[in-house]
């Protein structure tokens, strides 16, 4: 038996499609929606809890890379570094999840890790590499 939070990145032609219900119809899996996104740029993120037999688990996360999705494991920690953080505000145009916030009474910028799905996007971003992934 195979229990993994994933998170699953949909290309915008796929956002609408029922894809997450095959995983149950056709390889008899469980899923637990925990956070879902989309983008500006109608990208899709979905961190999910999937369970089922080995076997099914590894022919369901095939069945999702066969249509596209990037699958990421939510295994690695984003953290910000506030040594190194100048609070120019870059990063939080391209947290999907509101993650990242100005605190408009400090007007620094503040991290919120419950909210964050580990999608990297602010790591890119980052101009001084405030924002860092551990495992
Ligand atoms: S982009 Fe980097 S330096 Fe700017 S606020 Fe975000 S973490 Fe801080
Ligand atoms: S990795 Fe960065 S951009 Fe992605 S959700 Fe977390 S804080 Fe937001």
């Amino acid at each position: 038996m195979i229990n993994k939070k994933i998170v699953l990145k949909f290309p915008p032609s796929l956002v609408d499609q029922p894809i997450i219900c095959k995983l149950v119809k056709d390889f008899d899996l469980e899923f637990n929606i925990l956070k879902a996104y989309v983008t500006p740029d109608e990208e899709g993120l979905l961190v999910i809890e999937l369970k089922g037999k080995d076997k099914n688990y590894n022919e369901g996360i095939e069945y999702l890379k066969s249509k596209g999705i990037i699958i990421q494991t939510l295994k690695q920690r984003i953290m910000k570094n506030d040594e190194k953080c100048v609070h120019c505000g870059v990063c939080i145009s391209v947290c999907p999840t509101k993650a990242l916030l100005m605190d408009i009474d400090t007007m620094k910028v503040e991290f919120i890790e419950d909210d964050c799905i580990a999608c990297e996007h602010c790591i890119l971003a980052c101009p001084v590499g405030a924002m860092e992934a551990t495992f």
